[in-house]
């Protein structure tokens, strides 16, 4: 029997099979979960409708995260379809791509409230929105950060600060569900090409860097990411809830720029 055999799990963000939340969904697949998929805007719509089919799902609607009738109306849809809901998967975030060009210091108003708003507060807003459809249900609720959240990446920039407040909010809202027993935790993914890695400037010097002096020697994968989002959303996480975890093969324990053979 799959680790999530009779739960209901919502995927948010894909854009393609490239994305994170793609991963994620092949692997709650794999263990037996249902699945429900939202797309970001109209362009998306057929693509996430044959990913859904893929994964054996009818069940897919828009929801741009900034319009809070679509936050409504999403949990309309899961009313009406499952009338309940044990997993959340939020695997979205924005800002501009000029964001990712200069320093934190050329971040515009504009640029910062938009990254706040769809890569935070989002979060904030779906989980409230969805809670009634996980009554009695241990929900669990799982956000994808990055490791420029906790130091400097250059030009990751205001994504960095974002993702900051995402891990802070991550901590106050597993704090606000823990008396209905549901958790959230976030996983600090190491860098994956999809389609919002490359609007940062310099990514591919980033993945090199990275994959070169990380202590396996190598990227990380999607899967990596979908099987430690299996553990999140099973029962054997039920003590873990307010947690970053790293699916980075160890990047951010390193001290210094590389293993021995290339600091030699
Ligand atoms: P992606 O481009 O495949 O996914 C990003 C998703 O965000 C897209 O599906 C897009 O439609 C969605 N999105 C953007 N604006 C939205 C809106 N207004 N409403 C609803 N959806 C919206 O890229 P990805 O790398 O899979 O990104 C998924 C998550 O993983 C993001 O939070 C990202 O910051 C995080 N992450 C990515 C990496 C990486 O290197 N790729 C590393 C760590 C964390």
């Amino acid at each position: 029997m799959g680790l999530l055999e009779g739960k209901k799990a919502l995927i948010t963000g894909i854009a393609n099979e490239k994305s994170i939340a793609y991963g994620i969904a092949e692997s709650f697949h794999r263990e037996g979960a249902e699945l429900a998929f939202t797309y970001a805007n109209d362009k998306l719509k057929k693509r996430v409708e044959e990913v859904a089919k893929e994964f054996g799902s009818k069940l897919t609607v828009k929801c741009d995260v900034s319009l809070d009738e679509d936050i409504t109306n999403l949990r309309k849809f899961l009313k009406e379809n499952w009338g309940e809901l044990d997993i959340i998967v939020h695997s979205i975030a924005y800002a501009p791509k000029e964001e990712f060009k200069g320093g934190v210091i050329d971040t515009s108003r504009d640029g910062f409230k938009v990254a706040m708003d769809i890569s935070v507060y989002s979060l904030i807003a779906m989980t409230r929105e969805l809670l009634p459809l996980m009554e009695g249900r241990k929900g669990s609720i799982v956000t994808l950060s990055y490791y420029g959240a906790e130091k400097v990446v250059p030009h990751y920039n205001v994504m960095g600060i974002a993702k900051a407040a995402l891990e802070s909010t991550v901590r106050y809202l597993a704090y606000d569900i823990a008396k209905y027993g549901h958790r959230i935790n976030a996983i600090s993914a190491g860098p994956v090409k999809t389609l919002a890695a490359y609007s940062i400037t310099g990514f591919h010097l980033l993945m090199e860097h990275t994959t070169k002096v990380n202590p396996f020697g190598k990227p990380i994968t999607i899967e990596d990411v979908g099987d430690t989002a299996v553990y999140l959303c099973s029962d054997w996480s039920r003590g873990v809830t307010g947690e970053v975890i790293h699916v980075d093969n160890g990047y951010h324990i390193m001290g210094v720029f590389g293993r021995e053979e290339e600091i030699k």
